[in-house]
């Protein structure tokens, strides 16, 4: 590679996708369709709407075009992102504001269109959770993909590129990630997006290195320019000199040796060296993730959020739609296990159709299983839903922030109903099947002897419990520092949360991020956790650990670590072990 500039200019941004990309830069036009706002007469109103619809329905052809292309290419399980762009595109609040705008505003079928994108924007930005704020990036997608067929404008493939490039963008939807030819398209990075924009989670699953988020990548990096990506910390560096350009390509030798090597644990047992087995799942909330950890060596999915299903949309979705998505992902998945939780909404996660009343104190408010409850016309289309894909896979079903045995008790009782509504109707579901609760408020800790006597497992979610125990808002940065996994309180809680399952014969998973922390295996392995549940990415580093460990080990270092009075003390009590027994795990 010629280096002929060394600017060596770093830009941090959002690590989307780990691995280590080194290429020429191709900025790729994906901006903004320019938009006249024109003042229309009485008489061009008609016309205007017949335009919006036209494209409308020109839109809808492209994406089931796309959608063609990329079940050819990439298999079926990855046209689901297309689908929500085309239900996006029948949404009617799209057409109604628009066409409103037209003929209420008098203007232009683009600048109506911009309007309404306007409208959904600041909607979007009101929420706080991270994961459906940047579901407005979807929504974006579509409504330009709608604006150049308004105007007639073709957008570039991104693979019409020489040799070996990394894409520079302003932003890339979905379907431009998934129609990447890696021989030609080594990595990408964009101004807009975050960890959990679709493009995002896509580069993921398909392994593409990413750095989203630069805000200005396309300002600062010129057509040409040499491009190192670490995908892994989201850096971009920007003409390297020869001294930083050969530290990167060593650094991607290695990454990419340890990738294989990983890659060999795959079918290898999760079992340490004195042959205590774990369970070693994923952690999904869209279904083209399944790739990823099939690939990955999943032996299950631990946690299948069901969330992404009712967002992004005026009506909440039906049982014959939450039962297809189900069946799609147990079908995609057996014969593994998949365990589905069920809605998880309020607090910092927003559903427009819920009727979610404004609160001061949202984490602990109205959500989770509290919404269930209150909504059962909401709840039972879901139960029935999860139960009828039982009968097409092995399915589990748990519950989110559960506080109390009289919780569960009422859930049990309404999951009764529906199957015997199920029952009635003739319709199969797994009479067998297994109910659990995420343990994630610390009532439902204190009272873990209680509540295992009601379920059939247990799944830590350490990113609320960490939170309720502590009281520390997880989404507030002001007190990340705060948020401590291996705090004295949170370890005896897990402790206390496997013993008492384990006294009721019941599993204790975590599906919570503590469980993909490669450097907390050793101490999950010693409290006793019989399945762990987490990203793709994380699982064979987890495995590759696990199986240098021992069960008996692990479970004296726990009884040490749980003797330190604070959280800085255990954490450096753990380095010290890791460095002694485990070190050549970690490199
Ligand atoms: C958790 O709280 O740990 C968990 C897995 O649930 P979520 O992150 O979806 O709240
Ligand atoms: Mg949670």
């Amino acid at each position: 590679m010629v280096l002929a500039k060394t600017d060596n200019w770093v830009l941090q941004g959002t690590s989307a996708s780990p691995g280590i990309a080194i290429g020429v830069a191709r900025i790729t036009d994906r901006s903004r369709v320019a938009v006249v706002e024109r003042e229309i007469t009485p008489a061009e109103v008609a016309a205007e709407v017949a335009r919006f619809k036209a494209a409308l329905e020109a839109a809808k052809e492209e994406l089931q075009s796309v959608k063609q292309q990329i079940a050819e290419q990439r298999g079926a399980e990855h046209v689901y992102v297309i689908d929500t762009h085309l239900l996006i595109l029948q949404d009617s609040m799209l057409t109604r504001e628009t066409v409103g705008a037209i003929e209420g505003e008098r203007v232009n079928a683009e600048a109506a269109l911009r309007r309404t994108l306007q409208k959904f924007k600041e909607f979007f930005a009101g929420i706080e959770d991270d994961y459906l704020r940047e579901r407005s990036g979807d929504v974006e997608t579509v409504i330009e993909r709608v604006l150049r067929c308004m105007v007639g404008q073709r957008q570039q493939s991104l693979n019409d590129v020489e040799g070996k490039a990394i894409i520079v963008a302003h932003d890339l939807s979905p379907a431009d990630v998934l129609l990447i030819d890696k021989s030609k398209v080594i990595g990408f990075v964009t101004d807009l997006g975050g960890k959990t924009s679709h493009s995002a989670i896509l580069a993921r699953a398909l392994e593409i290195p990413a750095v989203v988020g630069l805000e200005r990548a396309t300002g600062e990096i010129d057509d040409g320019d040499v491009l190192i990506i670490d995908g892994g910390a989201g850096v971009v560096v920007v003409n390297p000199d020869q001294e930083v350009f050969r530290d990167y390509l060593k650094r991607k030798q290695h990454y990419e040796y340890q990738e294989r090597e990983l890659l060999k644990l795959r079918d290898l047992p999760a079992e340490t060296t004195d042959g205590c087995r774990i369970l070693l799942k994923g952690n999904v909330e869209f279904p083209e993730e399944i790739p990823s950890l099939k690939v990955h060596g999943a032996e299950g999915i631990g946690l299948y959020r069901t969330e992404m299903l009712f967002f992004n949309r005026e009506e909440l979705p039906g049982e014959e739609e939450q039962f297809a998505a189900y069946a799609a992902v147990v079908k995609a998945m057996a014969p593994q296990p998949v365990t589905i939780r069920t809605l998880d909404v309020g607090g910092d996660k927003f559903v427009a159709d819920l009727n979610l009343a404004d609160e001061l104190n949202p984490a602990l408010g109205l959500r989770a299983i509290r919404l269930s409850l209150r909504q059962p016309e909401t709840f039972k289309p879901q139960l029935r839903a999860i139960l009828r894909a039982s009968a097409l896979g092995k399915v589990r079903i748990f519950f989110p922030m559960v506080s109390g045995v009289a919780e569960i008790r009422a859930v049990k009782a309404l999951l009764e109903e529906a199957k015997a509504e199920l029952r009635r109707e003739g319709l199969p579901f797994d009479e067998g099947v297994e109910i659990g609760i995420m343990i994630e408020i610390p009532s439902a800790v204190i009272i873990a002897d209680l509540l295992a006597r009601e379920v059939d497992f247990f799944s830590v979610g350490t990113n609320d419990l960490i939170q309720y125990s502590l009281a520390i808002d997880r989404t507030n940065e002001h007190l990340s520092h705060l948020y401590e996994p291996l705090h004295p309180a949170v370890l005896r809680s897990l402790k206390m949360v496997v013993d008492a399952a384990h006294a009721a014969g019941i599993d204790a998973c975590m599906c919570g991020e503590m469980a993909g922390e490669a450097e907390y295996l050793p101490i999950l392995l010693g409290l006793g956790f019989d399945e762990l549940s987490m990203n793709a990415i994380s699982l064979l580093r987890v495995k590759k650990i696990l199986r240098r460990c021992s069960r008996h080990e692990a479970e004296k270092l726990v009884a040490r670590a749980l003797g330190f009075p604070t959280a800085t003390e255990v954490e450096s009590f753990l380095k010290g072990e890791i460095v002694a027994h485990y070190a050549e795990s970690f490199d």
